[in-house]
């Protein structure tokens, strides 16, 4: 019978990648739940939302309707922000530099948990984030934490940017990736961490398929 599988880990280390893979390789539905609140904090940076102002940020949640869409042409889950496909824009570093202060207030955490809750309803979920296993699901059959080294991570980020055609230095992207993976460790509502129920996977010197296999074989344990 299916299970739900909670991938949480810090920025970079391909949890996506890895969580896509193995939904398909299951078939699984893949939930993304960085990318909401990546579409959150784009929102928030095209209506100039003070992050500081809670009834602003009140009202901003009220306005705003993510969902996600099959792509069969780009085989991917796209991202949908109030209908519009906001899939690259969500990705570039104008967003990746805001999003783990938008991510860390408390009424943007709420309300994306009862959104993700209700879309893992029925077993078959496979979600990748930063407090699915300890606080989204914490009954989830299969919890893995993911880590790699932030040299690792760094490399892979800039060669995805580029893929997309955004030449960023690895300096900036390093201090990025140590920028969020502090914010969310150190935040009061759902910080970062690893619950004691994880499996640790350390993906450094891993090839992706075996990464892959790796969540495979612990799902079907
Ligand atoms: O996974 P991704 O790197 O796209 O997530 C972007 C940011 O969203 C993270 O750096 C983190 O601040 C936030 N996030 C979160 N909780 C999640 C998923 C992402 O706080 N479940």
């Amino acid at each position: 019978s299916k299970i739900n599988i909670a991938i949480d880990g810090h920025s970079g280390c391909g949890k996506s990648s890895t969580a896509k893979a193995v939904a398909k390789a299951l078939g699984y539905k893949f939930i993304d739940t960085g990318a909401m609140y990546r579409a959150i904090t784009l929102y928030f940076l095209e209506h100039d939302i003070d992050i500081t102002d809670e009834q602003a940020v009140k009202a901003a949640l009220e306005n705003i309707s993510i969902d996600f869409q099959h792509n069969p042409e780009s085989q991917k889950n796209e991202t949908f922000l109030n209908e519009q496909n906001v899939e690259e824009e969500i990705r570039g570093m104008r967003v990746t530099h805001k999003v783990s202060n938008v991510a860390a207030l408390k009424q943007v955490r709420v309300a994306m948990v009862a959104q993700q809750q209700a879309m893992g309803k029925e077993k078959g979920v496979v979600m990748d984030g930063r407090d699915i296993g300890s606080v989204v699901f914490p009954d989830a059959e299969l919890k893995v934490f993911m880590t790699a080294s932030t040299e690792v991570r760094a490399k892979r980020r800039q060669l995805e940017l580029r893929e997309k055609g955004q030449e960023v230095a690895l300096d900036e992207i390093i201090k990025n990736l140590e920028e969020r993976d502090r914010i969310d460790s150190t935040r009061e509502e759902g910080p970062l961490l690893k619950v004691a129920d994880a499996v640790a996977v350390d993906t450094s010197e891993m090839k992706f398929e075996d990464q892959v296999q790796k969540v495979l074989n612990l799902a079907q344990q």
